[in-house]
């Protein structure tokens, strides 16, 4: 192996820069040649790929977004789609790939290592929703901004004795709701992994102001529905002062945390090991606090599970 491919695929999460700074030092510092393409498969398809120096990569750690950029290329599930991505690694004689994205993107990693470029997967979403992985790249920095917002969202609405549905990212999976709900003491949490119960909550939140709470902040994973759905909802259990606020895509940006830079660090360099170690269809994690692999195929069998206990203890906290 002499060559080596890295692109940022699906949507963009924090700290996807300092993973390509990572592989692609790492992999200089193996020899290796090391070729950044942009736009994810749809670059990788059009030829958009150059080739890196170290200084590429230099004063990227502490940037947000994706300077290799990422786009949604749908056509490369098909057959036709990934030949024509083969052809350019041909041409430029790379010989294996890091991909960093999310579920999609893997589908995109293991094809191209059934068709003989081995590919390994990193996580790359602030969503958290990937298996075999305690934590995905991002998603530190998007739950610290998820927090920064509620504890601004707390002090107006204590000033005004008012509830609030914050809607937080995570599509179908309730990580950013759960831990940025009890980071910021939230009186109740709703993910779609959890059934709940509207009129209690409204019940408890007609308690908590009679017993002196001077706000009531509901964080509500997107998965569930919308904030002013849920507020529509919830006015129909109580004459509540109350306000939908949905935080949306300022999330996915922003000055990644050091979680997620160091993060993004060690899962970069260890896949350029697996790489150099001549394996592919491999997905990158983190359990346990130890860099971890699985295959791609294992992560398609598995669910991603979110820390419901969690929820739990905030439902003990928020009395
Ligand atoms: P996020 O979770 O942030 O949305 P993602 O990687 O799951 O990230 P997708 O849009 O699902 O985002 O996938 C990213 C890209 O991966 C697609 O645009 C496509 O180019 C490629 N891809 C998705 N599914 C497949 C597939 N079944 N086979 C090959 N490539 C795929």
């Amino acid at each position: 192996m002499k060559r080596i491919g890295i692109l940022t695929s699906g949507g963009d999460a924090p700290g996807m820069n300092a993973a390509v700074r990572s592989v692609a030092r790492k992999a200089m510092d193996a020899g290796l040649e090391v070729f950044g393409i942009n736009y994810g498969f749809a670059g990788l398809v059009a030829g958009d790929i150059f080739q890196m120096t170290s200084e590429t990569v230099a004063d990227r750690i502490n940037t947000g977004g994706t300077f290799l950029y990422s786009a949604r290329y749908p056509e490369f599930a098909q057959v036709e789609g990934q030949l024509k991505g083969i052809e350019q690694l041909k041409k430029f004689g790379i010989d294996a790939l890091v991909v960093i994205g999310g579920d999609g993107s893997y589908h995109g990693a293991l094809r191209l290592t059934e068709h003989g470029y081995n590919a390994v997967g990193l996580p790359g979403t602030i969503d958290n929703d990937i298996p075999y992985t305690d934590f995905t790249i991002g998603f530190d920095t998007a739950l610290t901004t998820a927090v920064d917002a509620l504890d601004k969202i707390r002090d107006t609405a204590s000033s005004h004795q008012r509830v609030f549905v914050v809607e937080v990212m995570g599509r179908d999976a309730g990580d950013l709701a759960l831990w940025s709900g009890v980071a910021a003491g939230a009186e109740a949490i709703v993910v779609p992994e959890k059934d709940y119960d509207i009129k209690q909550i409204a019940e408890d939140l007609k308690k908590g102001f009679e017993n002196g709470k001077k706000h009531g902040i509901i964080v509500l994973a997107e998965g569930v529905m919308s904030s002013e759905d849920f507020l529509a909802e919830l006015k129909k259990h109580g004459d509540f002062d109350a306000r939908a606020n949905t935080l949306g895509h300022m999330q996915r940006g922003g000055v990644p945390t050091a979680r997620d830079r160091v993060l993004a660090s060690k899962m970069g360099a260890y896949a350029v090991d697996l790489l150099l170690d001549g394996q592919g269809g491999l997905a990158v994690g983190m359990e346990n606090n130890q860099i971890t692999h699985h295959s791609i195929l294992d992560l398609f069998d598995e669910k991603h599970h979110a820390d419901l206990s969690l929820y739990d203890l905030n439902k003990s906290l928020a009395k």
